[in-house]
């Protein structure tokens, strides 16, 4: 009888420490706010019994006013709302830059003065920006209203007038040049205004300019979902395979195609993540 107590109590010490274990290997993270992490600590085999147990009130969510009829966020950093090209300054040289300022609250592409580029650095973002192609059409494939969002100053989200313009499609618009082809084309006819809603964050590197983390980078064309977080696979070369330098935050750069593009861009707005 003794021996039979024994034994119960070290089987239920044994039970209990697996449960503890099980327990411990279950918390998981159910909640991310900002940089803040929520564990629920006592997910694990025993189910909750009440709605309370699995609602949490800390830490608080920012509050961001949304923007009414294509405004910005309350938290947004503008970058372009049509009064002056003060944010950006030549890729080439880092002088003023020279694209037209026009009186609709655009700008477009000065043809052969080269790239432009904000003053600001970012790492992280969600952007919003506007394009538009010109009429009327002129050229065709890659030398069409051809454009770009150089995120970081280096992975480009291709801009390009694609209507009834066909092209390679890992360079059509909405790709991420030359590594990635769309999900959908979903311009609007040219002449209208498109819009890119881009999320992005960064690579990592470590010290000895190693890639530790690829980049990831989701677009939305138009209200469609044209790139799903896809993984970045190094630079977007013209010519040659995508390379990974390493690099800290960078530049969010507008491409002059040098091929008379008069591509236009209007309402570029970003939040830093
Ligand atoms: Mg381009």
């Amino acid at each position: 009888m003794k021996n039979l107590y024994i034994l119960f109590a070290v089987t239920t010490l044994v039970l209990v420490s697996c449960q503890e274990k099980v327990k411990e290997e279950k918390s998981e993270v159910i909640a991310e706010v900002g940089n803040a992490v929520i564990v629920h600590e006592e997910y694990s085999g025993t189910e909750p019994t009440t709605p309370e147990e699995t609602e949490f009130y800390e830490p608080k969510v920012p509050v961001v006013k949304p923007g009414v009829m294509g405004a910005p966020p309350s938290d947004a950093i503008v970058l372009f709302d049509g009064s002056s090209l003060d944010n950006w300054i030549s890729s080439t040289d880092s002088t003023a830059a020279k694209w037209h300022l026009n009186k609709d609250g655009s700008m477009t592409v000065n043809d052969k003065t080269g790239n432009i580029q904000t003053k600001q650095n970012f790492g992280d973002i969600q952007l919003h920006i506007e394009w538009k192609s010109p009429l009327p059409v002129q050229m065709e494939g890659q030398h069409r209203a051809n454009s770009g969002v150089f995120l970081n100053g280096m992975y480009e989200v291709q801009v390009l007038d694609q209507n009834d313009n066909p092209t390679y499609v890992n360079g059509q618009v909405g790709s991420i040049y030359k590594q990635h082809v769309p999900l959908a084309m979903a311009s609007v006819p040219t002449g209208e205004w498109n819009t890119y809603d881009i999320i992005y964050h960064a690579p990592e590197f470590n010290e000895d300019g190693g890639k530790i983390k690829s980049g990831n980078i989701t677009v939305i064309h138009n209200g469609v979902l044209v790139q799903d977080h896809i993984e970045i696979k190094g630079t977007t070369p013209y010519i040659g395979w995508p390379k990974n330098p390493p690099h800290g935050k960078g530049p969010l750069l507008l491409q002059d195609h040098g091929d008379d593009s008069r591509v236009s861009y209007r309402n570029i707005w970003v939040r830093e993540l």
